[in-house]
């Protein structure tokens, strides 16, 4: 049996709200796997892992567990069925960055052809985790897509597995909790225990009952050295955002613009530890679980099905006709983003799809009431951000701390004039990191101007010396030929 405590969180979140939580429409005791679809759509660019280059060709043969992608980060993503490479093209792509990339199409054979990479035998070290992490194509499965062996320098103390899950509507991490709850501590222990952590933290909000009483009999049952600290939340949104978690978990505040892991802190998502479980088993990540829910679905619930599926797949195993639906959120109500093409494939990050029709009021204006600024977890004032931004002075809305803001969206649900401060913040967020690129685009210039004008000085300098080195040799050779010529005459 491990060693462990349940304890209730002491501290509480500042601002935040309590939205109807609408989990009980998508949870189910089981989670069904879906048959494959006709195709499979990878994304070359936008797999997650950055931008990518293709590995395969068109008319190649895959396995399932193939490379077909490789990532600027190192990240490979593999094919998740086996089947031929049919095309690469421009396709529709489910990103909030962009409509269509360059993509690869796999028709997928029905075979079970698998080219898995060997077990690892425990023990192993770090940097070779980090390698399977890499070939394992292993990322952060809670939409955030970062990957995930950037995290794992030495000298962490902390491990959080973030199972707050705080979004309505989302039920994915409950399900992986729930039902593969093994794979999600032994994944945790041997990334810990390879990185000499010795506490593994399980944030969990108090509304899951039965993913509690899941992983307290996992722990039972597991052998692991670590010591696992299950910390219930209060249930109030967003309790799940990193910097949160961990000052609710361990009272650690992460500065402004750094991130947990600069505090000594590995923050996880529970589906990207059970995927790193199957890693080292061999396995890279083929599937995932994706919560279909919402009022529009006939049948919502949890599925598992291969990455690279189109979305009309999914919404079909809801027993729901994809026509019948104008468009779909990915990513849940709060942070999601709106698709109306359902042949995009899914991704690694892809968590969520929520179909529902919502009459959005019309946009009046601000009335000063201040509601934003008091759920705000942030402590920003939202009204004067968006001022700021409607008036084109992205700034003074930096000034105000838009920086800080971490997109959460708990300002949009209080204001009673409807305006969309998030996405006004997620917009003005993009210019200011493309203000920031640019910065530093011209602060390498200037650097490299300056490194060359240095260059030119230097060389300048030394032909100055050689030439003074020169004219001083010759001198003396002329002055010694001169008192030569005295002597002979
Ligand atoms: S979206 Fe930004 S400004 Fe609005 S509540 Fe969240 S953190 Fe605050
Ligand atoms: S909640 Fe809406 S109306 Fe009230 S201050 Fe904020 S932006 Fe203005």
């Amino acid at each position: 049996m491990a060693d462990y405590q349940i304890r209730r969180c002491e501290r509480q979140l500042e601002g935040g709200i309590h939205p109807e939580t609408q989990k009980a429409l998508s949870t189910t005791d089981s989670c069904i796997f879906v048959g494959d679809p006709k195709r499979l759509v990878f994304p070359i660019h936008f797999s997650g892992g950055g931008p990518g280059e293709a590995l395969v060709a068109v008319a190649d043969i895959v396995s399932q567990g193939t490379p077909i992608i490789k990532c600027q980060s190192g990240i490979t993503h593999v094919a998740s069925r086996a089947g031929k490479v049919i095309d690469i093209i421009d396709h529709e792509i489910a990103h909030p960055a962009a409509t269509k990339s360059a993509s690869i199409i796999i028709e997928p054979s029905g075979l079970e052809d698998q080219n898995y990479l060997d077990p690892l035998v425990w023990p192993f070290d770090a940097d070779t985790l980090r390698n399977r992490a890499i070939e394992a194509g292993i990322l952060g499965l809670g939409g955030a897509g970062f990957p995930s062996f950037k995290k794992w320098s030495e000298g962490m103390q902390t491990l959080i597995i973030n199972g707050a899950e705080c979004q309505p509507y989302l039920t994915t991490d409950d399900t992986l909790m729930r039902i593969d709850t093994h794979s999600m501590i032994r994944g945790a222990s041997m990334l810990s225990q390879s990185l000499d952590i010795k506490t593994i933290i399980i944030g969990i909000e108090d509304n899951k009952p039965e993913v509690l009483e899941a992983i307290e009999s996992a722990l039972k049952e597991s052998c692991s050295d670590c010591f696992f600290d299950v910390v219930l939340l209060d249930t109030k949104y967003p309790s799940g955002s990193e910097r949160h978690l961990v000052w609710l978990t361990l009272g650690i505040e992460v500065p402004t613009g750094s991130h947990a892991v600069e505090s000594g802190v590995i923050v996880h998502n529970p589906g990207t530890l059970a995927a790193l479980s199957r890693a080292i088993d061999g396995k890279p990540i083929t599937d995932r679980i994706v919560t279909l829910t919402g009022e529009a679905l006939a049948a919502p619930q949890n599925i598992v099905v291969p990455i690279g599926a189109p979305i009309s797949h999914l919404i079909e195993a809801t027993d729901t006709n994809p026509e019948s639906l104008t468009s779909i959120t990915i990513g849940g109500p709060m942070m999601g983003y709106s698709v109306t093409n359902f042949t995009a494939g899914i991704t690694k990050t892809t968590n969520c799809l929520l179909a529902r029709e919502v009459d959005i009021p019309p946009e009046s204006p601000c009335i000063r009431c201040g509601a934003c600024a008091t759920v705000c977890p942030v402590r920003l004032q939202p009204q004067q951000m968006v001022f700021a931004l409607k008036g084109g002075s992205l700034d003074r809305a930096i000034h105000e701390g838009l920086t800080d803001c971490i997109e959460c969206a708990a300002c949009n649900a209080v204001c009673p004039s409807h305006i969309p401060l998030a996405e006004w913040f997620r917009l003005g967020r993009f210019e200011a990191r493309d203000k920031a690129n640019d910065q530093r685009l011209a602060a390498k210039a200037r650097e490299r101007f300056e490194a060359r004008n240095m260059r030119l000085k230097r060389i300048s300098l030394e032909k100055e010396a050689k030439r003074a080195v020169r004219q001083a040799k010759t001198a003396d050779a002329l002055e010694k030929a001169r008192k030569a010529r005295k002597e002979s005459a």
